[in-house]
């Protein structure tokens, strides 16, 4: 028995074999050719392009009607790279100038480009070179007159039974072949929290761990293995007990998750009264469903920016009203906070004009981007504004550090109805307007910003981020990640204080909202709303039902006054085990799922 340290990409249990995804990487043998077979050789290469367009459409069609046209924009992406220009004009070049074998100066066109992608070292490129790696190994294949069909042409087999699906990395097109048969869970060695398998399995819900350094692509098909999602574990050939355990905690987690489903109707009231409103993250349409089948009351953060690069293009006034508008009807009257394009920092893409940088979160990002480029912003507000005649619609404003900021955007919103008006298009210019609050100038003139918006919601992330100095994306200083240390207590503290002064509500919709443990300690904070992913709402939600406010305020006031992170963590820790202790003594509370996350 061997156990891994990944990072926990998507929550939840799985003991199973393992289905391995080891492909036959094809290496095409380079050969001269006479000159009189040059336009042979464009031909083949024409039509191994062809055929692996057609592939790659019926794999679209697939993804489509298994988890939504949205998830199958990730593919077109491929479709987009078989008509790039770069890669014609490469392979052409070097059939005519080198007289070698298409597939040849196909490999190596593809890869000169990678490697140019690879230089650039950010993820969105890193992203990018494993769309090319898989389109260049679909062309080869199709070199070789592989057929078109179920998983054929992608060099997988899919999984027998069901398994865990362990592999070095999975390309977008991978996890589209794979579906959702068979599929207990994904192991991975490669890919952080925002890879493409991440994203696809916390939307079908299995449990996945990535960035396991090469424990997964080790793994051989038919032998045993347990993930625990939520802590990012993988315990090859486990034991009895491990096995019993983890088989055990699946199911505890199944009954967990069909009991709390009963909360989808309750409201987050507290014993005493106090109402919380229990919104979800939203990144792509599709979760949109498991949002309401969670319970959600609106979606708090809609980060816009994820749809902009799903379709790989700035799509225009036009398509984005119908984006938009699909998805507030989708929520069906209940509220949608837009969150204006968010990119800047790891979100970094070169169609938009965003470019890497030295100190990318200190860098051009957010609302800085956003005001440099006005057009850009006022489409999508103009956008907004029209989708909101379908349902209730908020815009809120990213890293915003001062009042000047807030103010300009105003204008720009401004500008948009007028826009909007002359052109006579019908929509709404009475969006309420709010503020991401999560940067430390923000929370410093929390007050100054209160007096002119209309909410505010807290990015947790980002404001430990930059409070404690520590990059979000980097490894070394994780450690750091610290939602209970001192200086970010008082920040939200202040900042809900401030708020509410000022008549306003305030919102959460950092990660830290979806930590079971901290439930109690954002209800005494004061949090009017809460927004995380779907999955995550029923176990906060429950905790919420169960305490009372002034309870929740006294444990606040006391961790206030501790001192370092780690004392209120221990605190924290000691008090959730001594009340679940309490819960298991009650008999109205039995099945406690508290803490475990
Ligand atoms: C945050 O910073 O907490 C947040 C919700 O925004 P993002 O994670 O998209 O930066
Ligand atoms: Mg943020």
């Amino acid at each position: 028995m061997k156990k891994h340290q990944g990072i926990d990409a998507s929550v939840g249990f799985a003991v199973g074999p393992v289905h391995a995804i080891q492909r036959r990487t094809i290496v095409p043998v380079r050969r001269q050719v006479p000159n009189r077979e040059v336009p042979r050789q464009i031909e083949r290469f024409r039509q191994a392009i062809d055929a692996a367009k057609v592939e790659i459409s019926h794999l679209i069609e697939r993804l489509s009607s298994e988890l939504g046209p949205e998830e199958a924009e990730i593919l077109s992406a491929q479709l987009l790279i078989l008509e790039d220009e770069m890669v014609w004009d490469a392979t052409l070049a070097l059939i005519r100038l080198e007289r070698i074998n298409a597939e040849s100066a196909f490999a190596r066109a593809v890869g000169d480009i990678a490697s140019r992608f690879l230089e650039m070292e950010d993820e969105v490129f890193r992203e990018r070179v494993n769309d090319l790696h898989d389109v260049e190994q679909r062309v080869l294949r199709s070199f070789e007159g592989e057929g078109v069909g179920e998983g054929a042409g992608s060099g997988l087999e899919l999984p027998s039974q069901p398994s865990i699906i362990a592999a070095r990395n999975l390309t977008p097109s991978d996890t589209a072949v794979l579906g959702r048969d068979n599929v207990l869970g994904f192991v991975m060695d490669e890919g952080g929290n925002t890879s493409h398998v991440a994203i696809l399995a916390r939307s079908i819900g299995v449990p996945a761990v990535v960035g396991l350094k090469g424990a997964a692509g080790r793994l051989k098909t038919g032998q045993k293995v347990a993930l625990d999602g939520a802590k990012g574990r993988l315990v090859v050939d486990p034991d009895e007990d491990v096995e019993r355990e983890y088989k055990r905690l699946a199911v505890v987690d199944r009954v967990a998750n069909e009991k709390l489903a009963g909360l989808r109707d309750l409201p987050a009231r507290t014993p005493d009264g106090h109402r919380v409103r229990m919104y979800a993250n939203v990144e792509f349409p599709l979760e949109i469903e498991e949002a309401l089948a969670r319970g959600a009351e609106g979606i708090g953060l809609l980060r816009t920016e994820y749809l902009f690069f799903m379709l790989h293009t700035i799509p225009s006034e036009d398509e984005q009203t119908e984006l938009y508008a699909k998805m507030v009807k989708g929520m069906g009257g209940r509220p949608v906070i837009f969150r204006t394009l968010d990119v800047g920092g790891d979100k970094i893409s070169d169609y938009l004009g965003a470019k890497r940088e030295y100190n990318p979160f200190l860098g051009w990002r957010g609302i800085r981007f956003l005001l440099a480029n006005r057009p850009l912003f006022k489409t999508q507000v103009k956008a907004v504004a029209r989708a909101a005649v379908h349902g209730p619609c908020k815009l809120m404003f990213p890293m915003i550090t001062g009042v000047q900021e807030l103010r300009e955007a105003k204008q720009v919103v401004a500008e948009a109805y007028a826009d909007l008006a002359a052109e006579g298009k019908e929509h709404r210019a009475d969006l309420p307007m709010g503020i991401m609050v999560e940067t430390p100038s923000a929370v410093l003139e929390a007050d100054l910003l209160a007096a002119e918006c209309d909410f505010f919601s807290i990015g947790s992330n980002d404001l430990i981020q930059y409070t404690l100095a520590m990059d979000r994306g980097n490894a070394r200083v994780s450690y750091l990640y610290q939602p209970l240390h001192p200086a970010i207590l008082r920040s939200i503290h202040r900042t809900i204080d401030a708020a509410h002064e000022a008549g306003i509500w305030v919102g959460l919709c950092g990660e830290m909202g979806s930590e079971t443990r901290l439930a109690e300690v954002l209800l005494g904070l004061g949090f009017d709303e809460i927004s995380l992913h779907g999955v995550a709402l029923p176990k906060i939600k429950q905790v919420i039902r169960w305490t009372e406010v002034a309870e929740a305020r006294r444990l606040v006031d006391h961790l206030m006054t501790l001192t370092t992170a780690q004392e209120a963590n221990e605190y924290l820790a000691g008090y959730i085990a001594a009340r679940k202790a309490d819960r298991a003594a009650d008999p109205d509370h039995n099945g406690s799922t508290e803490g475990k996350n």
